[in-house]
């Protein structure tokens, strides 16, 4: 049977966002919406049912903007601030559809959540705080409500384990460094890509558009689109004229659909 998966990009913007707070850059100060960054996220639709891949400190606002009115689950990629900075606001769905919100990640990212939102997981609970339901992952396949199987996939962000994810041949990566060989394998086939490019500029912890551009030429995807870029990449024009025809910048609010077999 086939059957649809809808993306949508909520945010395309790296830790700090773009504009970044007080910047006079160009591309800060860019008039194209394109240029407009919300921290990096994604709304994945199936089957009538809603993820979104990390809630950084734009998960409100990103919700808000796509109308967003149910929401089963949250994946999460890793620990830092602006991948996990917006819990807190899963609030509404738990008043809105009277459940507790799905939320699958690793053992460390589960420690993080444990440190970071002491009050969600206390004994003695205030009234109005979170609900969610910790779904500890592995690197083994799995499946979300609405029975989409994910693989998750480890990459590395310097030192720190990250996990990407693959919804049939659909591949969202971000804030990796470097792919072990083994993890490689289950990237191949994949038809579009979502991958994280910073800038131009090496960095010790994030994929340039060189290290990008490697990957995708590897994987061969038809559709390559990259993410998590900071206002020293360019404008989008300006990143669009140094990309290959089959690869090109996501921005807020972009949707991909997919058919997909079932
Ligand atoms: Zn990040
Ligand atoms: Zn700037
Ligand atoms: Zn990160």
């Amino acid at each position: 049977m086939s059957e649809i998966l809808e993306i949508t990009i909520l945010g395309s913007g790296t830790s700090q966002g773009v504009p970044v707070i007080a910047c006079d850059c160009h591309v800060c100060t860019s008039t194209d919406p394109k240029d407009n960054r919300l921290r990096a996220s994604v709304l994945i639709s199936h089957n009538n049912e809603n993820y979104v891949i990390d809630a950084g400190p734009d998960f409100r606002y990103q919700m808000l903007r796509e109308k967003v009115r149910s929401l089963r689950g949250v994946l999460f990629t890793h620990e830092h601030k602006d991948h996990i900075g917006g819990l807190d606001d899963v609030r509404a769905f738990n008043y809105r559809e009277s459940r507790d919100m799905e939320v699958f990640c690793s053992k460390n990212v589960e420690e993080a959540l444990h440190r970071e939102y002491h009050y969600v997981f206390a004994e003695n609970r205030y009234p109005g705080i979170p609900l969610i339901r910790v779904n500890t992952i592995g690197l083994e396949p799995f499946f979300l409500p609405s029975s989409l199987r994910v693989v998750p996939i480890e990459v590395m962000h310097y030192k720190m384990p990250v996990l990407a994810y693959r919804f049939f041949d659909f591949t969202y990566i971000t804030d990796a460094k470097t792919i072990a060989q083994e993890e490689m394998e289950k990237i191949k086939g994949t038809k579009v890509l979502v991958v994280n490019a910073l800038r131009i500029s090496e960095h010790i912890s994030h994929f340039n558009l060189q290290d990008a551009l490697n990957l995708i030429h590897e994987i061969k995807p038809e559709k390559a689109y990259l993410t998590h870029i900071s206002h020293l990449f360019g404008t989008n024009k300006e990143i669009e004229a140094l990309l290959p025809t089959n690869v090109y910048v996501a921005y807020d609010g972009l949707k991909i659909e997919m058919e997909v077999n079932g």
